[in-house]
Formats: structure tokens, C-alpha cells, sequence
């Protein structure tokens, strides 16, 4: 005995079958428990479906996707909004990160005997602990850019290509 296939019990489900198909079918649900059910357990999902309320989409939304429908018609492509979004959140993510690491670094350098060494310094001293470990971050950082600006340079180059 061959079983409804899914299709058949979500036609059947439906309403949505032809004459003979419906006879045979129905035939077939007579002796066939595991097919009612399928029809029973189609019928509910069904149901269900037509329960979910109809949500409209927000107003910003759709004039985003017009927006992104015009430019993906256009031979430049689709814009990289996502990604321009997804590069922001990052930066400030890691603004925050490096800010934490600020405050805590300068709370440990403040505890630390390093601090009362480096006190005698009055430049240092002027900053505070939390200003000199900021300034010592900043340089960390400018010359991890300045090592890091061939590569971006190159990636950017060869991204671009590629489109
Ligand atoms: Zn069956």
C-alpha cells in the first residue's frame, strides 16, 4: 500500500485536489490511520497559519527596500549597508572594549608599585594613572595602524577589484 505523499495530505488538507485524485485519496485515508493522521496533524498546521496575524511592516522598512531594490537594479549592485552598519557596531565595540581596558589598566597601574616609580616622572604624574595607561594605549594602538595600514590598503584594493 503506497501512502499519501506530503503534497497529497496538504492538497487534501486544502480542499485542493481533483476529482479522481479525491476519491483515491479518500479510499486510501478509509484504511489508512498513519494518512489520517497526516491530514489531521496537515489540517492544524493549516490552522494554525491562518491564526497568525498579518503584520505590516514598518513604515522605515519599506523605504529601505525600495531603496535597496532601485540600487540592486542598478549595475553597481546592492549597497553595503549591512556591512557599513556591521564595520560602525564593531568600532564602537571596540571602543568601548579599549576604554574598559583604559580605566582598568589605569586602576591596577594606581595600586601598583610601578605607579609610585613612575610618580616621579612629572609628566606622568600630570597625566594620573588612568591618562599615562590611556597615552601608553594610544601609541600601542597608533603604531599597531600605522603596521596594519599595508594590509588594509591591500585587502581594500583587491575587495574593490573584486566587485
Ligand atoms: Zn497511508
Amino acid at each position: 500500500m503506497k501512502h499519501l505523499t506530503e503534497e497529497d495530505l496538504i492538497a487534501y488538507a486544502c480542499g485542493d485536489m481533483s476529482r479522481e485524485g479525491l476519491d483515491a485519496t479518500k479510499a486510501h485515508l478509509d484504511t489508512c490511520s498513519l494518512c489520517a493522521d497526516g491530514v489531521i496533524e496537515a489540517r492544524s498546521i493549516l490552522e494554525g497559519m491562518e491564526r497568525l496575524p498579518i503584520v505590516p511592516p514598518p513604515a522605515f522598512a519599506w523605504s529601505r527596500l525600495q531603496a535597496r531594490v532601485q540600487a540592486t537594479s542598478q549595475p553597481g549592485g546592492a549597497p553595503d549597508e549591512p556591512r557599513w552598519l556591521a564595520l560602525a557596531l564593531a568600532h564602537v565595540g571596540a571602543v568601548l572594549a579599549a576604554a574598559t581596558l583604559i580605566v582598568a589598566s589605569g586602576a591596577w597601574l594606581s595600586s601598583s608599585e610601578l605607579w609610585a616609580a613612575l610618580a616621579q616622572i612629572p609628566a606622568a604624574r600630570a597625566l594620573g594613572p588612568t591618562g599615562a595607561t590611556a597615552l601608553c594605549f594610544f601609541g600601542i594602538g597608533t603604531l599597531a595602524s600605522l603596521a596594519l595600514t599595508p594590509a588594509l590598503w591591500w585587502e581594500s584594493r583587491s575587495t574593490s577589484r573584486g566587485r
